[in-house]
């Protein structure tokens, strides 16, 4: 295995020097040694060929016992130490204290031109951050994971990838619903990839410690491998950086908001320092367009990480990781000013991307009211978000009002029972975005190019992935290679896939996996 290097970070910062897995705190390092399981039975269910080429891999060494090795643990080489990584969070906006990889084992890098991608492996054995937890996964969340981290490259967000998904031959107990009935569920790797797999938790638990060297440590390696275009030094340094981060979590909150994704468990410690979508648990996509959804049951009474909220704490987020980086810049006015900044870029942004997704190429005063009113109907009645605005490209100015509302009407979940005041505040609404499309002729072949290359045609919703499950649970992978091959082109018309574009249907409205999760993965 000659493409695989020590990571970066072993290389630069000095690990715990325990070298044990017994659960324990580990007050002043960055990361502890920790080598995975050798699952004796352990068995490749399907490989990201797009990865696998990018790290470099040949076909022909995807078959060999090597690859099996390093993407379902068991590659041990003293040179490129395996390592858990140490990190704290606020969980549900409670400092939890010291959390790190409890079950994720870095084992460490490809270098693919000027850049480095890290090589995680994800359910393969207990790390000193295991805590109550045994360090594995299971089948279904690691479908889950797998899947979706594809399918968010190909719609254009950022995010950390996954190579391999792996059986690892052994059982695992978990009470998937939160309902005391545990029962044994098949374990599974995963291999992530991604540049860095920082998190704001890595920050966030020196500083709690009061640890400022290493706090400082660990901010200069991320800065001098992971924001090579920063130069300046000192304070100026630490706030470029916050002002990077800051931007970058804006940028992919836009991203989710704009798709439909609800993560589900936004807490800091799984908030990526790249901006990255990271730690896929309990996430969903939106069907009925309902800003206070959340796809997390242990979210449900507060709903905290909803749909609506999750650019809001995306900025509460941020306001954690400039509390951990207030001492290495000892001011907090400019920290105040990127977090302010947040806001008011998010209300141009927002509006940027909006004017997207209802091809409203001309930016026209009109836009703030059209896009306002749309948004306040959407929740009255149950309409498909993706389907709605995948549709909404088909309208055009000489369209007359019925036309239009009978080509949106597919994404209307109980259209029968549309009372007449709802039937006229839409057909009111349809109204003015003809009129307002007038302004738009000249532009109509742009438009519709502009909107579906924004509002995506095939996304995953819950219930696909559960079908994909409980496929995949008795053995059988078709549609986990079908649905991963479709999710390739998610803005692209796909006839063959037709039956994936609809509303979720009626029986996963409120059936557990198909609706909403529990965290137990
Ligand atoms: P999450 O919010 O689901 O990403 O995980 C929160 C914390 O729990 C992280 O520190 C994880 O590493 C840890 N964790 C989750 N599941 C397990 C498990 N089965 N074994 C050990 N640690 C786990
Ligand atoms: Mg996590």
């Amino acid at each position: 295995m000659e493409k695989l290097k020590a990571s970066l970070l072993t290389t630069a910062l000095k690990p715990d020097p325990v070298l044990n897995n017994v659960p324990r705190q580990v007050p002043d390092a960055a990361y502890s040694l920790v080598e995975p399981i050798i699952f004796k039975n352990r068995e490749i269910i399907h490989v990201t060929l797009e990865v696998a080429k990018y790290l470099g891999f040949t076909e022909e060494y995807l078959e060999l016992e090597e690859f099996k090795k390093m993407v379902t643990g068991g590659w041990v080489d003293s040179k490129n130490p395996s390592f858990a990584m140490n990190y704290g969070g606020h969980q549900f906006g409670q400092w939890a204290g010291q959390l790190g990889d409890g079950r994720a084992i870095n084992i460490g890098q490809i270098e693919i031109d000027d850049a480095s991608q890290q090589l995680q492996l994800k359910g393969a054995g207990p790390t000193p951050y295991s805590r109550r937890g045994d360090g594995y996964a299971v089948l279904r969340s690691s479908i889950r994971e797998h899947l979706c981290s594809e399918a968010m490259h190909h719609l254009g967000i950022p995010t950390t990838r996954s190579l391999s998904l792996a059986l690892t031959g052994e059982q695992v107990m978990r009470d998937a619903f939160y309902d005391g009935n545990a029962a044994y569920e098949k374990g599974a790797v995963v291999c992530r990839v991604a540049p860095s797999f920082l998190r704001f938790g890595n920050f966030q638990l020196p500083s709690a410690n009061g640890n400022d060297s290493l706090l400082r440590q660990i901010t200069d390696f991320t800065i001098k491998h992971h924001f090579p275009q920063i130069k300046s030094e000192g304070k100026e340094k630490y706030l470029e950086f916050f002002k990077e981060v800051s931007e970058s979590t804006l940028e992919l909150m836009i991203h989710w908001q704009r798709v439909g994704f609800v993560h589900g468990v936004m807490n800091t410690d799984n908030m990526s320092i790249l901006g990255l979508t990271i730690d896929y648990g309990p996430y969903g996509w939106i069907d009925d367009y309902d800003p206070d959804w959340t796809p997390n049951t242990t979210d449900n009474q507060h709903k905290r990480y909803r749909y609506s909220a999750q650019p809001e704490i995306g900025l509460w987020n941020l306001w954690q990781l400039a509390n951990a980086l207030f001492s290495l810049i000892d001011d907090s006015k400019p920290l105040e000013a990127i977090l302010n900044d947040y806001k008011t870029q998010f209300v141009k942004k927002h509006l940027e991307m909006m004017r997207c997704k209802l091809g409203l190429t001309v930016p026209h005063d009109s836009d703030v009211d059209i896009i306002a009113d749309l948004m306040e109907l959407l929740p009255k009645v149950e309409v498909d978000m993706t389907l709605f605005f995948r549709e909404l490209a088909r309208l055009n100015s000489t369209i007359n009002d019925a036309d239009a509302f009978e080509i949106l009407s597919v994404a209307f979940y109980d259209l029968d029972n549309l009372s007449i005041n709802e039937s006229k505040e839409w057909q009111d609404w349809i109204s003015v975005y003809i009129i307002r499309l007038k302004q738009e002729s000249a532009y109509a072949i742009k438009r519709v190019e502009l909107m579906n290359s924004t509002n995506p045609k095939y996304v995953l919703r819950n219930y696909m992935a559960q079908l994909i499950i409980n496929d995949a649970e008795k053995g059988d992978y078709t549609l986990l290679e079908q649905i991963h091959e479709m999710l390739k082109d998610p803005y692209k018309e796909q006839p063959n896939n037709d039956k994936w574009y609809a509303k979720r249907p009626d029986w996963a409205r409120n059936k557990p996996g198909s609706s909403q999760l529990s965290c137990s993965s």
